[in-house]
């Protein structure tokens, strides 16, 4: 066997440039409110390669908030939500009132299973908050026929799938609003914050309105101080001029940041394809790309009931994984204890929940680090199978 190596899950990559960003707003008599955002909006909008409005949040979790508040969806609605995602995607529905209704996900991608949509729809049915799993590309044309045939919103949480395209069009302007995350884990970082993305001019003048306390004006819009009144509830959702610094100057290396993950992803995946009893997560690039969020493979048959062990022997290997995620929110305690929760209505979730380990491929990694992840996850794979 090879020397240890440490290496993390995932790794936030700040360069000097980065720094010197950051530094220079800080310099600067402007912290918030300021250049940096309304340029990181207008750049966000240049790289997802489509005319839409890019409004710059504090997360992605306010992104999906306000993405329910500015519809006007509230008590006694339903929307319909994937069982196996981050819970934000499923809070940001009961923040408003709503009541998530939960649907399995399909493999092998992980995606919310578009046919089972129109099995949950009521009349109380307003929405479809789906995610892009793990970066990949949600069925957007069979899930916008449903959706246009029941009038029911889109809202897709993009939070791991910043570089993610259907037919050419990046994902989150499918559906009504998407909600990008910057969190320091993600493609690309802000340290915290989020973006709402929209085709839709009024839903963009709504956003940018709830996410200033309901002022409708900006510092820039007045022409004399305090000329300004307020006209609906808003929040502080604002994303500072040090964030927006930061997330402009990581922006200008996504394009690298996308080709590194993706050879790390296909330079893992092809060494590890042989092994018996695992699936690994991933969607058939066919007018599609990919984010490559990480690596999750699916043990199936004798593996299935080995993943905590071998999670434990890459982790004495220094290697560092995840889980996602490691229960379907409907299982969570909050959900279960609110709505009730049947296993038997989640059984891929449930696997994917209980059986898949992440494997990292960030752009933090060199190849011999994909190497040596895949001899000790054969390893560890052939020592807990003996
Ligand atoms: C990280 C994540 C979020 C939350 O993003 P924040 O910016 O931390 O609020 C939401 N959805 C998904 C799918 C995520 O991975």
């Amino acid at each position: 066997m090879t020397a240890l190596r440490t290496i993390p899950f995932g790794r936030p990559w700040i360069t000097e440039e980065d720094q010197q960003a950051v530094l220079t707003v800080l310099q600067s008599p402007v912290l918030t409110h300021g250049p940096q955002g309304q340029l990181f909006e207008a750049e966000f909008a240049r790289f997802l390669g489509e005319e839409c409005y890019c409004i710059s949040v504090s997360s992605c979790m306010a992104a999906l908030h306000l993405a329910y508040l500015q519809m006007g969806i509230g008590p006694g609605d339903e929307v319909i939500v994937p069982a196996q995602t981050h819970v934000a995607t499923v809070h940001a529905v009961e923040w408003v009132g709503a009541r998530p209704v939960f649907v399995d996900c399909q493999l092998p991608t992980g995606n919310i299973d578009a046919t089972r949509l129109e099995a949950v729809i009521t009349p109380r049915t307003k929405a479809i908050g789906l995610v892009h799993f793990l970066g990949m590309p949600c069925a957007m044309d069979e899930i916008l026929a449903i959706a246009e045939r029941h009038g029911l919103k889109v809202v897709e949480d993009c939070a791991i799938a910043v570089g993610s395209r259907l037919h050419g069009r990046h994902v989150g302007l499918f559906g009504e609003v998407g909600c990008f995350s910057f969190y320091p884990v993600k493609h690309i970082t802000a340290g915290e914050g989020g973006m709402v993305v929209t085709r839709d001019p009024q839903v963009a003048q709504r956003i940018n309105l709830l996410r200033a306390f309901g002022v409708d004006r900006t510092h820039g819009e007045r022409t004399r101080p305090g000329q300004y009144d307020v006209v609906t509830l808003g929040f502080n959702y604002r994303m500072s001029e040090l964030q927006a610094a930061l997330g402009r100057s990581q922006l200008r290396r996504v394009q690298a940041i996308l080709s590194q993950r993706r050879a790390n992803f296909f330079a893992l995946k092809s060494l590890l394809t042989a092994l018996d009893d695992i699936l690994i997560l991933d969607a058939p690039e066919v007018e599609s790309s990919n984010s490559h969020y990480c690596l999750s493979v699916l043990l199936t048959g004798k593996l299935a009931k080995k993943r905590d062990k071998i999670v434990e022997k890459l982790q004495q290997a220094g290697i560092g994984t995840s889980v996602y995620y490691p229960q379907p929110v409907p299982r969570m305690m909050y959900y279960r204890q609110k709505y009730g929760y049947r296993a038997d209505l989640f059984p891929q979730a449930e696997a994917v929940s209980a059986h898949s380990i992440a494997l990292p491929v960030g752009p933090h990694l060199i190849p011999e680090d994909i190497e040596y992840i895949a001899a000790r996850f054969r390893h560890a794979v052939k020592e807990t199978a003996a």
